[in-house]
């Protein structure tokens, strides 16, 4: 069989990113935000997109729009921007940059998955150092040992964590990024809704990338992520680069939401507060335990051994969430995002039926 003669042996053991069908349900299973623009933005957008030359090719630089980006995200001057279709294929650049024979890829587990699905496919060794079982902090003394031991290029942190959301301590990072010999990706994918941030490190250190996204701010469906950093690193990760990774249509419309940023972080400041009322409705309930937030969602145990089922029948009541309970260290758990304050009603009414 040719498949099996030519097709990569690491490549066939892999599982494709699954994505769930949510067709006719509640969507809170990813991160999205739940609100649509006001009916005079959306118009403006569509008369802002008549000018587009669409027979052309994209500026493969995006200027105009790491401008605005720079502005809307206050990056320091004094470091470079790349761009990726999403902070996946960012994450996936970085790899292709790095890999070879000894390097290694390292975070902390559980994490965001695409990190080792990405060491998968570029076929580099990956480590994931388990978290610590009470509260999801940082292993220093596994990871002291491991970065000594593995020499990792790259280490990976999602600041705050997915699946976890929490943010972890500031001295932990920064002791990492000192003992790191390579890189360290400072993953800032729910930024509008964290209260901390390494972007303002970044002068200090000669081996820190910060990654941001527009996705989980609501605008998901464009793919646009940021990768920032001291101009020696992105001039290297950009080479590997595809020249028009970011379309006409994506450059022109992340320019045009963030001139009105307004909106969606006016959007954000409704995300939190929902996020703060949907804690202390899911911490009221008896038989969870909830984990505290600086994410758009809320990650929650549910009682030993019924994760999977409450899972199911919350879906089968119309409202699609994440089912985390296959992983060691989050059995029994789930992971909510946060939707529009009926959504999440309806979500909690579904949830205590389930239990
Ligand atoms: C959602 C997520 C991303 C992916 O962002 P895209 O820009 O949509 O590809 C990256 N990192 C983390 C930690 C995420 O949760």
């Amino acid at each position: 069989m040719r498949v099996e003669r030519w097709g990569r042996a690491e490549i066939r053991e892999l599982a494709a990113y699954h994505v769930e069908n949510a067709v006719g349900l509640i969507k809170l299973d990813a991160m999205e935000n739940p609100y649509d623009w006001p009916k005079a933005l959306v118009d403006n957008w569509l008369e802002c997109l008549r000018s587009i030359h669409i027979n052309r090719y994209p500026d493969p630089d995006s200027r105009s729009l790491k401008q605005r980006l720079r502005e809307a995200m206050t990056i320091p001057d004094d470091q470079e921007i790349l761009l990726g279709n999403g902070s996946d294929e960012l994450i996936q650049i970085i790899a292709l940059a790095l890999a070879g024979d000894k390097a290694t890829v390292m975070a902390p587990e559980p994490t965001f998955v695409m990190y080792r699905l990405i060491a998968s496919i570029t076929r580099m060794p990956y480590i994931g150092i388990p978290l610590r079982a009470d509260g999801f902090a940082l292993d220093m003394v596994a990871f002291r040992e491991s970065i000594e031991l593995h020499q990792p290029a790259i280490i990976f942190l999602a600041y705050p964590n997915n699946p976890t959301g929490n943010l972890w301590s500031r001295t932990d990072i920064e002791e990492i990024i000192s003992l790191a010999p390579g890189l360290v990706v400072v993953d800032e994918a729910y930024a509008p809704f964290a209260s901390d941030s390494f972007l303002e490190a970044l002068g200090h250190h000669k081996n820190l990338l910060v990654m941001r996204t527009v996705s989980k701010m609501g605008l998901a469906g464009l793919r646009l992520g940021l990768l920032v950093g001291p101009k020696d690193w992105i001039e290297q990760i950009n080479k590997v680069r595809l020249p028009y990774n970011i379309n006409v249509l994506t450059q022109a419309s992340a320019e045009f939401a963030l001139h009105h940023k307004a909106v969606l972080d006016q959007q954000a400041a409704q995300i939190l507060r929902d996020r703060k009322r949907l804690f202390e409705r899911l911490s009221a309930i008896t038989d969870i335990s909830v984990f505290p937030s600086e994410a758009n969602f809320i990650l929650f145990r549910t009682p030993h051994g019924r994760g999977a089922e409450i899972f199911e029948k919350i879906k089968a009541q119309g409202v699609l969430i994440k089912n985390l309970s296959a992983h060691n260290m989050l059995t029994d758990c789930l992971r909510v995002t946060i939707g529009k304050p009926e959504e999440n009603e309806r979500f909690i009414q579904v949830l205590k039926q389930a239990l």
